[in-house]
């Protein structure tokens, strides 16, 4: 990978200072946001803001996910012990599946929108992500025949969250999701306990909603 320029060493190094400035902690979390190369998931005309931190166009009306997002759920993802199947909700270009893939087991990927499922793969293969099996499909439904999952990643959000979801997570399993209408959305986290789920609230943020059926 090339190491000049907008893409180079220091140009990710500032990023990561960045998001430690903004509270994440997480040694192996910020290390993947160093080594994964966010600028070749997307455009070529882009990929000199691909380490700033900030959502960017993929096309389809979508975004990839802004770094310090993609840290935090990825960090609220892995705390509470190891997880050996994680179901991602919203695949879109594949980055925060980069990011996660090598800190967990298995990795089942969920996209509503073709073309973005298409290239995902396309782009997870060229690096070398072997343990991710993605599907074209609604993830509002979660992936049944591979549940229970020990954690749920969503990337874009549900006015509520889908009931599939909440099923679908294993005992000791963590959901991490944001929720509610474009302007006033949280990022929840719950977590099964023996007899009730617990819900934690992580703070405010914007993502594209979550929208049923499929995409092209
Ligand atoms: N983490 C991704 C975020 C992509 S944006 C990245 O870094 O690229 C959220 C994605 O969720 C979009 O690609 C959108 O098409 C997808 N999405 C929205 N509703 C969905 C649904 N019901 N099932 C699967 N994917 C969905």
């Amino acid at each position: 990978m090339a190491g000049i320029g907008m893409t180079s060493a220091r140009t990710r190094d500032r990023l990561v200072q960045r998001l430690r400035e903004q509270g994440i902690t997480s040694a192996v979390v910020l290390d993947r946001i160093r080594n994964v190369p966010r600028h070749v998931f997307v455009d070529e005309a882009l990929a000199s803001r691909a380490y700033e931190d900030t959502a960017l166009p993929i096309g389809y009306s979508q975004t990839i996910s802004q770094p310090y997002i993609v840290a935090r759920m990825t960090e609220a993802l892995l705390e509470g012990g190891p997880l050996k199947k994680v179901l991602e909700v919203g695949t879109g270009c594949g980055y925060q599946t980069a990011v996660l893939a090598p800190l967990v087991g298995k990795i089942y990927s969920v996209e509503r929108i073709e073309g973005l499922y298409k290239r995902a793969k396309a782009r997870l293969k060229e690096l070398d992500v072997g343990n991710v099996l993605l599907k074209h499909g609604d993830g509002i439904a979660g992936w049944k025949s591979q549940a229970p999952f020990d954690g749920i990643i969503v990337a874009a959000a549900p006015l509520a969250v889908p009931e599939a979801l909440l099923k679908q997570l294993a005992k000791g399993g963590r959901l991490v999701v944001p929720v509610g209408a474009e302007g006033g959305q949280q990022l929840l986290r719950y977590v099964r306990r023996d007899q009730q789920i617990e819900r934690q609230v992580l703070g405010s943020v914007s993502f594209v909603p979550l929208l049923s059926g499929l995409g092209r």
